[in-house]
């Protein structure tokens, strides 16, 4: 059994503390590891980490910097299977999602390896006479990253290679549910010849969260999670005087148009409902059918309902694992109960499937006839639960998705160019897909979302992780003609 301990200062601690919980692998209900709360002294040591090595780090080179990054990257290509084995055991997810988590994450230390080119600011030769001026951006200090249990490699690597790339030092407090593969790329940092205290790793739960929020010599927060949690933190980070971005939840919607390819948006619906058990903020939970398309979808949804197949995630032909906790499997359930008992029609009923193993599985659920005011409807469930809401109108299927509290991601299904650009143009949301179901940016473009699924003025990862992490700094710089001893002691006139 593995034992997760912090990561502070180029090495593993974690012996003082006293609070310890069981990590289990929710395919089995068998613990595969114990994982360390930090004590507020082990909170104090990595922040004291981060700052001592910030001096120097932010003094690196962008060459060095860029070196050291590539190799990270390629560490953790060499070892993706390995990660993705560890992210599959604790998480749930099927191993090819789980290789695939992995490959977006490379994408983003690859963006990072590119910073030479993004940062390199601008420069107005002559702006008055005489005058020019520029922008150079620099780092902004010690930054804290807070993950969900979701994503427990992909998301820290939304974050650190970009905060570190910019001169930046890091402490990563992942999801305490499935802490192993986010330690061990913290470790194969220092495998790559990170400096010590440039990047370091706090395990706990909101006490170590607080604290890090608190902590005067913390400059910057990004935390990715809940959205109560990601106000919380937007709230408590800024009343502080810290930089913060805080992703949220979500209910992301599908429309599907009288003229789309039903096969298409079927299948497409089916992928993104149910994929990682629809444990992704991206996943798709609310298909808004417009007029006749209605019926012929749900047949064809439910039909490809039928042969999925839902087992443990290292089963080679398994497309659906299970949950993360025997309390998020109920969970699940009971919203599926209040679905029913509030008038939707249960066309796939996956509650059966909960008692039929061990696991903490659900079954793919698809819940016809779902109105707005439905709790089923307005809440995130975060599990293999689609709705279908069904509607007249293109009009009114926008209506839907502004109306909705959160604004993460949406997509259109058609065949018609002017109707998806109408829809791109007008859909109230961050993110936006056009015969595209789950459209999560690639690592140049950044991750953002709307209303209560972003909180903060940047979103996360490429250019605006970049603007993020750095502080904009304008220099405007006269130099006097050696030719000429005149002193010009007014405004300068734009001649
Ligand atoms: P969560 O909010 O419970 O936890 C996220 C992090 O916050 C964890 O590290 C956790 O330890 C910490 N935390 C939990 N409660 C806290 C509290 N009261 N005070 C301070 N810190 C606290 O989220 P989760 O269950 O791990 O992840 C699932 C959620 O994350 C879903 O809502 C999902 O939509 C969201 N998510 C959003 C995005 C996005 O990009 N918008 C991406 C992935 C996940």
């Amino acid at each position: 059994m593995r034992s997760i301990q912090h990561y502070i200062n180029g090495q593993s601690v974690g012996i003082a503390t006293q609070k310890t919980h069981a990590v289990l692998n929710p395919a089995t209900e068998e613990q595969v590891a114990e994982i360390q709360h930090a004590t507020s002294e082990e909170v104090n040591q990595a922040v004291a980490a981060a700052k001592a090595a910030l001096s120097d780090w932010s003094e690196a080179s962008i060459a060095h910097r860029t070196k050291l990054l590539y190799k990270f990257r390629n560490l953790v290509l060499e070892n993706e299977h390995y990660i993705a084995e560890l992210i599959t055991e604790e998480h749930g997810k099927v191993h090819s999602d789980a290789k695939g988590e992995v490959a977006r994450g490379i994408e983003n230390i690859e963006y990072a390896c590119g910073f030479a080119e993004t940062l390199k600011g601008s420069y107005s030769e002559q702006a008055s006479t005489g005058v020019d001026v520029y922008t150079i951006r620099q780092p902004v200090g010690v930054c804290v990253g807070i993950t969900p249990f979701n994503f427990p490699v992909m998301v820290p690597l939304w974050m650190f290679p970009n905060a570190i790339a910019c001169g930046n030092t890091f402490i990563l407090k992942p999801s305490d549910r499935n802490p192993s593969a986010p330690e061990f790329i913290i470790k194969l940092m220092n495998e790559a010849g990170f400096p010590k205290g440039v990047v370091n790793l706090i395990n706990g739960g909101a006490e170590t969260v607080n604290q890090l929020l608190s902590h005067d010599d913390v400059d910057a927060v990004s935390f990715v999670g809940s959205t109560p949690v990601a106000k919380h933190i937007y709230e408590s980070g800024t009343a502080g005087g810290k930089r913060v971005q805080a992703l949220g939840g979500a209910k992301n919607h599908m429309v599907v148009l009288p003229d789309a390819d039903i096969d298409l948006a079927a299948d497409s619906a089916v992928s993104a409902a149910y994929g990682s058990a629809g444990e992704r903020c991206m996943a798709i939970s609310v298909v808004v059918a417009v007029g006749e398309v209605a019926e012929p979808l749900v047949n064809a949804i439910s039909d490809r309902i039928d042969n999925l197949k839902i087992g443990p995630g290292m089963q080679p032909d398994s497309e659906m694992g299970p949950l993360i906790s025997e309390e998020h499997r109920s969970r699940v359930v009971d919203y599926i109960n209040s679905g029913e008992a509030e008038g939707a029609t249960v066309v796939c009923d996956g509650r059966m499937h909960s008692s039929e193993q061990k696991g903490f599985y659900v079954g793919a659920t698809l819940l016809d006839n779902v109105t707005t005011d439905m709790e089923v409807y307005r809440d995130e469930i975060f599990g293999p639960v689609l709705s279908v809401v069904r509607v007249q109108s293109f009009d009114d299927a926008l209506d839907v998705i502004a109306e909705n509290q959160y604004g993460n991601g949406v997509a259109v299904f058609t065949r018609d160019g002017g109707t998806a650009r109408q829809f791109q143009k007008n859909v109230q949301a961050g993110m936006v897909g056009i015969n595209v179901p789950i459209p999560v940016p690639v690592g140049y473009h950044s991750f953002g979302g709307w209303d209560d699924s972003l909180f903060g003025d940047t979103a996360m990862y490429g250019p605006e992780g970049m603007r993020f992490y750095t502080k904009q700094k304008v220099i405007t710089s006269r130099w006097p003609d050696p030719t000429s001893s005149q002193v010009d002691l007014g405004f300068p006139q734009n001649t």
